[in-house]
């Protein structure tokens, strides 16, 4: 079948004021990274989030080795980091000579497990790197006291979870610096696109700099550290600014997807959902739902949902596991998830009729393929 006939995982939804803006950029010739809506998009973004600082940079791969570099994270440093996540988060302490070091998460929350963050760390460890999986805030609680307790950085990859709460407070207000991804699946878009959270007027300052080539903001093409070109085009932010717009909109959209999932799945007792810590409010950036036993091949699944129109895709795979990032680690529990789960279309618009027709089929599936367990 062809891909476009599928219910997708996840569309942009454009139908707000992002051509308007974009417009305005090309009428105006501001379309490279300099003009207003960058600084607009940095202001109203941290703002909406809980911080006094924004860095608007191309992706939210180069936020995450923004971020590192500007805590000063260099060869022979360890960072603490989820093994079941999207590549970019190891790769990123990777890119700065430093070394990933990777714990289990755990089975309800399928997040970083505090317990075993704390048995990873060495004398080299400066850093931990959470990430909010598929929108689920971790417990940053117990990170953040695991943190202080060892004076440990803490730098939050928040790419999937904007606007996701923990106690009283927006995911990306918990760490030294937090870092966001707009890509075209993300809760909100600008194509692709990322930004650095920060509290601090100094790590805000030193990320300037490193976003622009290392350059002195006082002295052109004078060149003070070795930089990157992380730049923002004032285009993607005018779309960023269109799409902040419109984010608790998306929100809503997304928490009524995860629960019409959560109510046609609900007589199948082999489904299991990401659970939330207390205090915590996860966005559902993407549902995603866990086999606990798997009797049948989870990508002959995927397949039969193709077969019938709908996208489905595995969710991550063990980064700990791929030969860049190997190691002869066992992480039962990531392992479990990984093998047994696959996430959902969860895009915003998806109507309850397609969601209920999604959990028919799988349940379809299912029943095609009984076991003898009663
Ligand atoms: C999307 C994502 C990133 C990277 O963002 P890009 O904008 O694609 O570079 C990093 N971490 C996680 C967990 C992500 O989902």
């Amino acid at each position: 079948m062809d891909q476009k006939e599928l219910i997708p995982i996840a569309i942009p939804n454009l139908e707000g004021n992002e051509l308007k803006y974009v417009t305005d950029c090309i009428k105006t010739s501001w379309i490279s990274s300099k003009g207003g809506y960058i600084t607009k998009f940095e202001e109203n973004f941290s703002s909406y989030c809980g911080t006094n600082h924004g860095v608007a940079v191309s992706n939210g791969t180069v936020a995450l080795h923004l971020a590192l570099t500007a805590l000063g994270i260099g060869p022979g440093d360890e960072v603490i980091v989820p093994s079941l996540t999207f590549i970019a988060s190891a790769n990123s302490v990777s890119y700065c000579g430093a070394k990933p070091v990777f714990v289990d998460v755990d089975i309800h929350t399928w997040n970083m497990n505090p317990e075993e963050i704390e048995k990873a760390i060495s004398p080299n460890t400066k850093a931990i790197m959470p990430v909010h999986l598929y929108g689920n805030p971790c417990d940053m609680k117990s990170i953040k006291e695991i943190a202080d307790k060892y004076k440990l950085f803490i730098i939050e990859d928040a790419a999937e979870a904007h606007g996701a709460i923990f106690g009283n407070k927006k995911v990306g207000t918990f760490s030294d610096i937090s870092c966001f991804s707009f890509f075209g699946n993300k809760v909100i878009t600008t194509g692709e696109g990322g930004m650095c959270l920060t509290n601090d007027l100094e790590l805000d300052k030193k990320m300037r700099v490193l976003r622009d080539h290392g350059m002195s903001k006082e002295r052109k093409y004078w060149h003070e550290v070795l930089g990157f070109n992380y730049r923002m085009t004032n285009l993607q932010a005018a779309v960023g600014v269109a799409q902040l717009e419109r984010i608790d909109e998306f929100l809503e959209s997304k928490k009524q997807i995860a629960e019409w999932y959560r109510k046609y799945l609900s007589t199948l007792t082999n489904v299991r959902f990401q659970r939330q810590y207390l205090g915590a409010e996860s966005i559902w950036w993407m549902t995603s739902i866990m086999f606990d036993y798997l009797y049948f091949d989870r990508d002959k699944l995927i397949s039969y949902l193709h077969e019938n129109g709908i996208d489905a895709r595995p969710v991550f795979s063990l980064i700990h596991e791929m030969p860049h990032h190997k190691k002869e680690s066992i992480m039962p529990i990531a392992k479990k998830i990984s093998r047994n789960s696959l996430s959902l279309p969860s895009f915003v618009g998806l109507t309850e009729d397609k969601v209920r027709f999604i959990c028919e089929k799988i349940s379809l599936f299912l029943d095609k393929n009984k076991t003898g367990f009663s």
